[in-house]
This record gives structure tokens, C-alpha cells and sequence, in this order.
């Protein structure tokens, strides 16, 4: 493919723009399991970020999001957890208040919102109230689209909060399950590329961030662990790896999302 159409092609997968169809055909939901996929987002659609921890939601996802925000769209970050333990030197409850404070200011910068369940960091729990209260959150923020973990981790809140995201799409899209706001369908669901969720990530879309990058990496700034204070370097790592996908995607700067298997099934009437 020339570069300039490998370019377009690319640009009309962005997450901001009317045209976002990976499988564009397929309308319908799969038989019995009315989850993600195949319909095209709106540009003023909500893009949801649902992460164990605040870091990962903004040094992993948080692009996106901007990216969303810029092109016109809505942005809402949900923690599961304010990763109150992951300071070697202040008490987790002083480090979950600085950590809460620091991801509503990262949003307010992205003109996101900021939302937070806060279980107890190294140990959310996979079930149902859980996955309920994800759900609640998916039906009133009513996302088009939602970002969240991968579920090849090496970090058990990282997969917990895969298994939690999944059924919480399958719950939200469910008017059966009667919980205080009316039902809701997730359009499109992305996995994000995170040093931790490494294993059999297989990118499939890449999103021109090179418009947000700026604003993405301040925002990031605000939490002190992005500068290597924690003992990972995830300034240097995030910047890279944008720069990297962005050669690979043909932008400046890309980040590069993995879309879960059945998203990627088309059902057509003929080749
Ligand atoms: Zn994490």
C-alpha cells in the first residue's frame, strides 16, 4: 500500500471521526452475547477509560481520551482502585489521597471527568458486585466506546479488571439486568498497550495522537511516578512507544489498541 492511502486508510480509524468501522458489515450482535462491535461511533460520543489503577488509565489510556475530547467527543476516567500502594515511602492512605487529587487534575487539564471505585489496590476483586458497579457506571456515562486492560498481564489487578470490564459490558447491555439506569450497548471495546498487559498484545488499530500528544504527556506529569519515581520509567517508555507506533501507523505520534477477537469477526453475505 503507498504510504499516502496507508495513511488515509489509517485516519479513518480514528476513534474521533464518524467513519470509525473495523468491520463495518457486521451490524448485528453475536447470537446470545450482546457485547461489542461493527457499528460506527458518533464524533461526540463518549470514550470511557476503565483501569485497576490511575496510572494505568493515564499513561496507558489516556491519549485516547484526549484524542476523543479534541475531536469534539466526551472523556471519562474510571479507576477501580486510587493504587494507594504503590509508593515505597508514603503510607498508602496518604499516597490514595495524592493520587485521587492528581487524577482529577489530570482530567480537568484533558476536559475529562474522573471517576473511582476504590477498591483496595493489589486486591479488586473479581465479581459481581464489582462488575455491577462498573456496569452502573458504563449505563449512566453511556460510552460509545471503552478502553480498558488487556488481559495478558503479569499484574493480577490488571486481568482482574479485564474480567470485571467484560462482564460489566455484558451486564449494562442487558435490560434484563434491572439496576437503576436503563440499559446500555458499548460500541467498540479496545484493549490499551501497557508495559505490564505485554503478553499476546496483537495491535490492531493505530490512533493519531499527534495532535494531543502534547496535552496527553502534561496531563501525565501531574502524577510524580511518571517522571521514574516508583522505579519504572514511564515518561521515557509512553513518549517512545507513541513515537514508535506513529512510525508505524505513518503519524507523528500513534497509540496503538488491540480490538478483542469477536470485533474483529465480520459476517458478510459474500466476499
Ligand atoms: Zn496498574
Amino acid at each position: 500500500m503507498e504510504p499516502r492511502n496507508r495513511r488515509s486508510f489509517l485516519k479513518d480509524l480514528g476513534l474521533g471521526t464518524t467513519a470509525f468501522s473495523i468491520a463495518g458489515e457486521q451490524e448485528k450482535s453475536m447470537p446470545g452475547r450482546p457485547t461489542v462491535g461493527g457499528e460506527e461511533t458518533a464524533i461526540s460520543s463518549t470514550l470511557m477509560t476503565i483501569a485497576a489503577h490511575p496510572g494505568d488509565a493515564f499513561f496507558a489510556m489516556g491519549a485516547p481520551v484526549a484524542n476523543q475530547i479534541h475531536h469534539g467527543g466526551h472523556g471519562v476516567f474510571v479507576s477501580l482502585s486510587l493504587g494507594e500502594k504503590g509508593s515505597a515511602t508514603i503510607p498508602p492512605g496518604e499516597y490514595g489521597a495524592l493520587q485521587r487529587e492528581a487524577t482529577v487534575r489530570a482530567a480537568q487539564m484533558l476536559g475529562a471527568q474522573a471517576e473511582f471505585l476504590a477498591y483496595p489496590d493489589g486486591q479488586i476483586p473479581i465479581n459481581d458486585e464489582a462488575s455491577l458497579a462498573v456496569c452502573d457506571m458504563i449505563r449512566e456515562y453511556q460510552p460509545a466506546i471503552v478502553v480498558t486492560h488487556w488481559r495478558g498481564s503479569w499484574h493480577k489487578d490488571h486481568r482482574a479488571c479485564y474480567e470485571i470490564v467484560d462482564r460489566a459490558i455484558f451486564y449494562a447491555s442487558l435490560p434484563a439486568f434491572t439496576r437503576k439506569q436503563p440499559a446500555h450497548r458499548v460500541k467498540k471495546l479496545f484493549f490499551a498497550e501497557n508495559w505490564e498487559d505485554a503478553e499476546d498484545f496483537r495491535p490492531d488499530t493505530y490512533l493519531d495522537i499527534s495532535a494531543v500528544f502534547e496535552r496527553w504527556t502534561e496531563a501525565c506529569a501531574v502524577f510524580p511516578m511518571w517522571r521514574g519515581e516508583n522505579g519504572f520509567r514511564y515518561d521515557d517508555y509512553y513518549r517512545s512507544l507513541a513515537r514508535a507506533n506513529g512510525c508505524i501507523g505513518n503519524f507523528e505520534y500513534a497509540a496503538a489498541l488491540m480490538s478483542p477477537a469477536e470485533q474483529l469477526m465480520r459476517r458478510v453475505p459474500s466476499l
